[in-house]
């Protein structure tokens, strides 16, 4: 897949304008432009206008657009949600702002902080760091909405000034933005504007995804592909490590455990006397430690028809370094998925758990949401919290996740690890024989956003989130 990496050789410039006199904002101090994959040269004099959290939703009623207009400037948005949204929920809507800035015209998206000094990662130090991205020969790019040619970051004080002549300052609408708010600020236009020039240097290269297709023998539903996959990049070399150090992200378990895995389901389908009904496609992902970026470039430009794609299974960083007796499901609550893996669960004697760590709404972070945001139904197994999996998994995150530590010498469970295969398989076989392909539940969030017109299954309201 062609990928494209954005950095400026000279700084971009940047001035604000704020009651007629201009503020040189410095890159990397006063703001954080973001190169560009999709813009070589970019030269903007734009307005801003203040939206709010910057969030439309038609479930929830979020229409913080209205009776802005922001065609051809730059929305500045809160980060954050209002209270009280399911966290899968929060998370997509929170990580679907620029998107919703695009959708009403702008062309910009300034996101700030909710509370002051805080923010999940720096937004100065993410916003000005070279940028890789897959784009296409009609040039598009992953994480850029069409139409958005400035994303940035801004520090405190800057942030601040931007309010100078407003309705409202920034601390007053911050104050509208507590935790407990079951909605966010109204917004309004901005009185400063802001000249952009900046020139981006562009190195493309390529990265392959690895692809394998076992047709399946159903004459009419061998149309049809349920996926497995796993991503098989990781982290590289460490930058920073010290003479001696070992400077290697082997990524055993993330994910080599998963890449394993999908090869060990592959090796059962092929080894059955009778193929499935249904079509698979097992696909080695790239660039997921970028952002998902293989998985949402196949998503975008997969080898089958889109609609052929019905299902999915996912295979990212199960800790095999116990014998678990539990998964916690990460999408099966959904969509029909939920009770294909609760079935091939009963028959190893393997229970499926709610989610034990809600807060991190891992649902919409591994590679199978590039497909949910497609309308497949998807599923993620993480091995379970029972039989000693809590103390393994909060140990395993605070010291060896995302470290060079993450290699073979860790105990490694193989007993462990076919059992996590063997059930895989059989979620993945039991999607590829059934009847009927996997349906959203009746009024599932997701599966009425990305797939309205689609089949549905009956929801068991016990199960719905
Ligand atoms: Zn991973």
């Amino acid at each position: 897949m062609p990928f494209r990496r954005a950095s400026f050789d000279t700084p971009p410039k940047l001035t604000l304008t704020i009651g007629g006199k201009p503020v040189i904002l410095e890159q990397g101090k006063d703001a954080a432009l973001r190169p560009s994959v999709t813009e070589k040269v970019r030269r903007h004099n734009v307005g801003l206008v203040f939206v709010g959290y910057g969030l439309k939703d038609a479930r929830y009623r979020f229409d913080d657009y209205r009776g802005l207009d922001v065609r051809g400037k730059i929305a500045v948005a809160l980060s954050g949600t209002p209270d009280g949204l399911p966290t899968e929920i929060d998370a997509h809507l929170a990580g679907s702002k620029d998107r919703m800035a695009a959708e009403a015209g702008a062309i910009g998206f300034i996101e700030i902080p909710r509370k002051a000094g805080s923010g999940r990662s720096d937004p100065m130090r993410r916003a000005g760091r070279p940028l890789i991205d897959w784009v296409d020969s009609s040039g598009h790019a992953g994480s850029v909405p069409a139409g958005l040619a400035l994303q940035l970051g801004l520090s405190e004080e800057i942030a601040a000034r931007l309010f100078e002549g407003a309705p409202r300052s920034l601390a007053s609408v911050r104050s509208d933005a507590r935790d407990d708010a079951k909605s966010g600020p109204r917004g309004f236009a901005l009185r400063p504007t802001l000249a952009i020039e900046a020139e981006n240097k562009w190195e493309d290269f390529t990265s392959p995804e690895v692809i394998g297709l076992l047709r399946g023998s159903d004459p009419a539903l061998a149309a049809e592909h349920v996926v497995l996959m796993g991503h098989l990049d990781h982290l590289g070399m460490k930058a920073d490590a010290k003479p001696g150090e070992d400077a290697i992200y082997n990524g055993a378990l993330d994910n080599a455990a998963g890449v394993a895995t999908m090869l060990e389901a592959a090796r059962l389908f092929a080894a059955q006397p009778v193929r499935p009904k249904r079509s698979v496609l097992f696909i080695a992902n790239t660039g997921e430690e970028r952002g998902l970026l293989g998985a949402d470039y196949y998503a975008n430009h997969p080898t089958v028809p889109a609609q052929s794609i019905v299902g999915l299974v996912d295979l990212d960083m199960p800790l095999l370094l116990y014998p678990f007796t539990d998964v916690t499901a990460f999408g099966a609550d959904h969509s029909t998925v939920g009770a294909i893996v609760a079935q091939a669960g009963a028959s190893m004697g393997i229970s499926v758990s709610p989610d034990p760590m809600p807060q991190e709404a891992i649902f919409t972070r591994s590679d199978h949401y590039m497909f949910v945001r497609r309308g497949v139904p998807a599923v993620l197994l993480m091995t379970g919290h029972a039989n000693g999996g809590k103390e393994i998994w909060n140990s395993w995150l605070g010291t060896i996740y995302h470290s060079p530590k993450d290699d073979l010498t860790q105990k490694i469970d193989w007993d462990a690890g076919a059992r996590y295969a063997l059930l895989n398989y059989r979620i993945a076989k039991a999607m590829a024989d059934a009847p009927v392909r996997p349906m959203w539940l009746q009024g599932d969030y997701f599966g009425d956003l990305f797939d309205p017109k689609g089949p549905r299954a009956p929801a068991n309201p016990a199960r719905q989130p």
